[in-house]
C-alpha cells in the first residue's frame, strides 16, 4: 500500500486529493498546522475524515517538517499548504512569503535529508505569469508576477526546479489555474458571488458588491485538477505542467451565470465598489493545457456553466 502525505489537507484541494488517493488505495496522512484544533470541515463534508491519519506539521519549522517525514516515511508528498489568497497577500506579504517559500524549501530539504526517492508535488500557480493578454500561458511563458502571492509562488517554483536539477529529486510543479468547487472558502470572489447570489435568491440579501468584473480567468473544477497532481507523480520523469481548461471567461460572465441559475437579472443586484479593486490586478490569465493533454493524458472535464450551477445548487441545499 502506497503512503501519501498531503500538507494542507484541510483546504479545498487537500480534501479532494485525499478522497482521490483513498479511492486509489493509498494510506493517506494529512498535515495541518494544528491537527488537534482544526475542525477539518471539508474532510467531513466529503465523508473521509475517519479514513485519514491527521498530523500536526508546521512547514515553516524545519524540525517539525523533518520529524513528520521521518516518522511517516511517505512515498509521495503533496505540498498544498500556505496562505493561498492573492488579495490577502497584499495585507500579509511576509506571512504569505514564509508559508509558501520557507514551507516548500523545508520540505525539499527534509526530502533530501531523509530519502531522495520520495516523490514531491508542489502547488504552483498561474499567478506566477502575471498579465498575459497576448494569449494562453504555457510552461515556457516568462514569469512576471504582480502580487506578493505570485512572487512567493514563483520563488517556490524555482526552488523545486533547482532541487530537481541539483539533487535529482523527483520534484514537480503543477502550475494550476483557478479551480473551484463548493469547498472553496468565501474569501475568494467566486464563492462570495455564489453565496451572495444564493442569499439574494432566498430573500436574505439585496445586493452583490464586487470590484473589477472585467478580469478574465481560466476556471476549472477542483476534483478534475487533483487527478492531474497525482498523474504528475506517476510519470517516468519529473516535469512541470500547466493545468487549466484553456478557456477564459470574465468575472462578469461568472456572475451572469450565477444569477441565471436562480432566474434573476444581474443588473438589478450588482454594485461595483472601488474598495474591492486590488493595488495591482491581472486583467487576463488563461492557460494552455496542451502539454498535460499530450503527456499526462489529462484534460478538464467541466465547463464554467456546469461549475457555477453545481456551486449554486450546493449552496442553496445547505
Ligand atoms: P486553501 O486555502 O483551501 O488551503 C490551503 C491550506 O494551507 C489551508 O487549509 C491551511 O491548512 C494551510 N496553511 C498553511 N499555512 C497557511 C497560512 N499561512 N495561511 C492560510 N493557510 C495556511 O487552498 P487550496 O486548497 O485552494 O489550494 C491548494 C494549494 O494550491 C495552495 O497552495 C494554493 O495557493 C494553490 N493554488 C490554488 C488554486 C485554486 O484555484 N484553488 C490555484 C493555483 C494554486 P491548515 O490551517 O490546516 O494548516
Amino acid at each position: 500500500m502506497k503512503k501519501a502525505l498531503i500538507c494542507g489537507i484541510s483546504g479545498q484541494d487537500g480534501a479532494y486529493l485525499a478522497k482521490f488517493l483513498l479511492n486509489k488505495g493509498y494510506e493517506v496522512f494529512g498535515g495541518s498546522r494544528d491537527a488537534t484544533t482544526n475542525n477539518f470541515i471539508n474532510l467531513k463534508r466529503l465523508n473521509i475524515f475517519d479514513d485519514l491519519k491527521l498530523v500536526s506539521i508546521n512547514l515553516t519549522d524545519f524540525r517539525s517538517t523533518l520529524q513528520t517525514i521521518n516518522k511517516i516515511k511517505p512515498d509521495e508528498i503533496y505540498n498544498l499548504s500556505g496562505q493561498s489568497s492573492v488579495g490577502l497577500s497584499f495585507e500579509q506579504p511576509i506571512e504569505t512569503f514564509e508559508s509558501i517559500c520557507i514551507g516548500t524549501l523545508n520540505l525539499l530539504e527534509a526530502i533530501r535529508f531523509c530519502d531522495i526517492s520520495i516523490k514531491f508535488y508542489n502547488a504552483g500557480s498561474s499567478e506566477c505569469f502575471g498579465n498575459a493578454p497576448n494569449g494562453a500561458c504555457d510552461e515556457n511563458t516568462l514569469f512576471k508576477p504582480k502580487s506578493p502571492y505570485g512572487i512567493a509562488k514563483a520563488s517556490a517554483h524555482w526552488q523545486v526546479v533547482n532541487y530537481r536539477e541539483a539533487y535529482n529529486l523527483f520534484a514537480v510543479n503543477g502550475i494550476l489555474f483557478n479551480h473551484e468547487s463548493p469547498l472553496r472558502p468565501e474569501r475568494f470572489v467566486t464563492q462570495k458571488v455564489v453565496k451572495t447570489v444564493s442569499d439574494i435568491a432566498q430573500g436574505k440579501l439585496l445586493k452583490l458588491e464586487v470590484g473589477n468584473i472585467d478580469i478574465v480567468r481560466d476556471w476549472g473544477w477542483a476534483p478534475d485538477y487533483v487527478e492531474a497532481m497525482w498523474l504528475m507523480l506517476q510519470q517516468e520523469n519529473p516535469d512541470d505542467f500547466v493545468i487549466s481548461t484553456g478557456v477564459g471567461h470574465s468575472l462578469r460572465e461568472f456572475i451572469q451565470l450565477a444569477f441565471k441559475c436562480v432566474n434573476l437579472e444581474m443588473d438589478n443586484y450588482l454594485i461595483i465598489n472601488q474598495l474591492f479593486f486590488r493595488p495591482t490586478d491581472l486583467e487576463y490569465v488563461v492557460g494552455n493545457p496542451q502539454k498535460a493533454r499530450n503527456i499526462l493524458g489529462w484534460s478538464s472535464n467541466h465547463d464554467l456553466e456546469w461549475i457555477v450551477n453545481e456551486m449554486i445548487s450546493n449552496k442553496i441545499k445547505l
